[in-house]
């Protein structure tokens, strides 16, 4: 049987990442009052961080009940993003992690910090969404990408759209450059 990429790239993420857990939101009396914490914080802006968001905090990717229904593709897309913010733990560590995720500028309506962090997990997002779903599916993702940013669910990290478009943009010829090169 082929083993599903989801399943391959859990497997080596597990390697690469001694104690790597993946835990349901639900079931974490802290991540419930995170999100609280945030519905207060963003005025009802961020309402689904249990529900529907991915955390990695301290190693553990926390994830909403609906991750046992994600479909194989899905599921591998989310795990490359989070990868990524695994990978900026072992490089920063958790404590210098939290200040740049939390810190300069704000922690809500300009941080930069955490628009640096998400928009390298996110530049992830959009290659592994050209891999397993094509080039159109990573160009469909622009505008979410760009609401993400600009909105309330990151506590409106990086409120300039044209910016963000920018990056998008930039990142997603990139790709396609690379594709072409093979
Ligand atoms: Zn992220």
């Amino acid at each position: 049987m082929i083993m599903e990429r989801s399943t391959a790239l859990l497997e080596s993420m597990t390697l690469e990442f001694p104690g790597f857990a993946i835990r349901k939101k639900g079931t974490s009396r802290l991540q419930r009052l995170l999100g609280g914490l945030l519905r207060v914080v963003t005025f009802g802006q961020q309402r689904t961080y249990v529900t529907q968001y991915y955390t990695v905090l301290f190693g553990v990717l926390w994830v909403p009940e609906s991750w046992d229904l994600l479909p194989d593709k899905a599921r591998y897309v989310l795990l490359r993003h989070e990868r990524v913010h695994l990978r900026q733990r072992k490089r920063l560590g958790d404590l210098l992690l939290a200040l740049v995720y939390l810190v300069p500028i704000f922690p809500l309506g300009l941080a930069w910090g955490r628009a640096r962090i998400e928009w390298e997990a996110y530049r992830e997002t959009l290659r592994a969404t050209a891999e397993v779903y094509g080039m159109d599916a990573a160009r469909g993702l622009g505008p979410e990408i760009v609401r993400r940013f600009v909105g309330g669910d990151y506590g409106w990290m990086w409120p300039f759209p044209k910016t963000v478009a920018r990056w998008v943009e930039e990142e997603l010829e990139r790709i396609q450059g690379s594709e072409t090169e093979v």
